[in-house]
């Protein structure tokens, strides 16, 4: 797997955001760490593994949380973003709120197409 920069990953993000209707966080400082976890984490395991979360193991195990992971659908629908608040809702980035800490719904969603 040919390794990736930040700035590939920074496009695979906001590619991510575009075509599931979704903001990326406007803390450019803050994307900008969750953007360079996401490539450390491609240039170790060969996948996007979410950078707010460990390793189980293998590609396999860690299906579940490939970014965009299975349950950022549901966290971005009901909570406004997902779980490490790299994507946001539109009417949540709009109205100018804050991500709050929420709950880790690993492995009870299962993997969805992005
Ligand atoms: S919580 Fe999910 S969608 Fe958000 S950065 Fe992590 S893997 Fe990607």
């Amino acid at each position: 797997m040919a390794p990736k920069t930040a700035e590939q990953t920074a496009l695979f993000a906001t590619m991510v955001a575009r075509k599931q209707g979704w903001a990326l966080n406007p803390d450019a400082d803050f994307t900008q760490s969750l953007v360079e976890g996401l490539t450390t984490n491609w240039n170790r395991y060969g996948y996007f593994l979410c950078p707010c979360r460990d390793s189980d193991g293998s590609a396999e195990a860690d299906a579940d949380v490939v970014c965009p992971c299975a349950p950022s659908w549901k966290d971005v629908e009901e909570r406004g973003h997902c779980y490490c608040a790299l994507y946001l809702a539109p009417g949540f980035a709009a109205a100018g709120k804050e991500p709050q800490s929420i709950p880790d719904r690993r492995h009870q969603i299962p993997r969805r197409k992005a």
